[in-house]
This record gives structure tokens, sequence and C-alpha cells, in this order.
């Protein structure tokens, strides 16, 4: 890709990045976040983790990897837009979702890091429309958009209009994407939007 794009990555070298938005995706290997969004480099500021989460604003922490992206997207780049992408057959949700956090050993990373689907808000339309799975899928991105707002440096740039905060769904087998109407809550076809 790059023998083909040189310009432009000479171009980004020199003039530093500047994204349009930053994107909070899975660690899943379907979900290839520039193919979803047919985005050239340097367009976007991706985060990955496992089930698209985000914990919540603790200036007190160690480690916080994804706190410290979150805050380098809105402090440094100022980006317009935060999306959290969330996507179908996600192993992080389903896995919380059978209660396999139960079983992670007590020290596990990946137990202690589902925790933050504690106190999910599963809402019970979303599982009579489009079935348990995908109603967890859909109650794990309000949760990483409640929590963005749990942040200082998001709360107040969207409140003044310059951050505005999306949900979206994919689906992997159709491509589908589905976005969080924030009129009602409801995830709608995106091109109802
Ligand atoms: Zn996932």
């Amino acid at each position: 890709m790059h023998a083909s794009d040189r310009g432009r990555y000479l171009q980004l070298a020199e003039l530093g990045q500047a994204p349009t938005a930053m994107v909070i995706a899975c660690c899943d290997a379907r979900v290839d976040v520039s193919a979803i969004f047919d985005a050239e480099p340097g367009a976007l500021f991706i985060l990955r983790n496992v089930a698209n989460l985000v914990p919540p604003y603790e200036p007190e922490g160690m480690y916080h990897g994804t706190s410290a992206a979150i805050e380098f997207a809105a402090l440094a780049l100022k980006v317009p837009h935060i999306i959290v992408l969330g996507h179908s057959h996600c192993g992080g949700v389903d896995a919380y979702r059978r209660g396999v956090r139960d079983k992670v050993p007590e020290r596990g990373f990946i137990g202690s890091w589902l925790t933050l689907l504690d106190n999910l808000k599963v809402v019970e339309t979303d599982i009579f429309a489009y079935g348990d799975e995908m109603a967890f899928e859909f109650a794990a991105i309000r949760s990483s958009l409640a929590q963005l707002r749990s942040f200082p440096f998001i709360k107040e740039p969207e409140e003044q209009g310059l951050l505005a905060l999306h949900g979206l769904h994919f689906d992997l087998a159709s491509g589908a994407l589905l976005s969080l109407e924030q009129e009602t809550g409801r995830f709608v076809a995106l091109s109802e939007v």
C-alpha cells in the first residue's frame, strides 16, 4: 500500500496528522476500521481494545492506555468526532454475556477488563428486535459513550458543540452499519439518520 501511495505518506510525514475522527473499535481481526469507512491513511485516529470499551475517568490510575489515547485525540488533535464502533459476533461482549468472565482466573487481564460491562443496561426492545447477543453489543456501545462523557475534556467540548460523539454497530456478515440515534437512544440503519 505504501509503495502505491508514496506521495500521501510523504505529505503525512511532513505535515503531521490531522484526523477527521477518533474511532474506538474492538481488537477483533474482522473489524478493519479503515476498510469499513473506506478511509485514506491519516484520516482516522484508531484505538482498538477488547470489546471497544472505555474505562471511567480515573486520573489517579497508572497504565491507562485507552484513556491516554482519548486524551491525545481530544486535547492534542482536537478531533471533531469520536465514534464508538461495536460489531456483531463480538467475542468479548459475548464472553461477558455468557458469564465466562466468572471463569477467567481472578487476576486475568480480560476478566478485569470486562468488569467494565458490569451494570450494563440491556434494552428489552433491542433484545426483541435484534436478539440477545446484539442487544448486549448495543449496550456496550452506549456504556462506552457514557464513560467518555465522564472525561471533562470530552464533556466540555461536546457541550460547546466542538465535539460530537457517535455510536455505530457493524454487522460482519451483511456489512450493515447501525447508528445510535441520540434523541431516541435506538440503533437505526445509518441511511435513515
Ligand atoms: Zn469484539
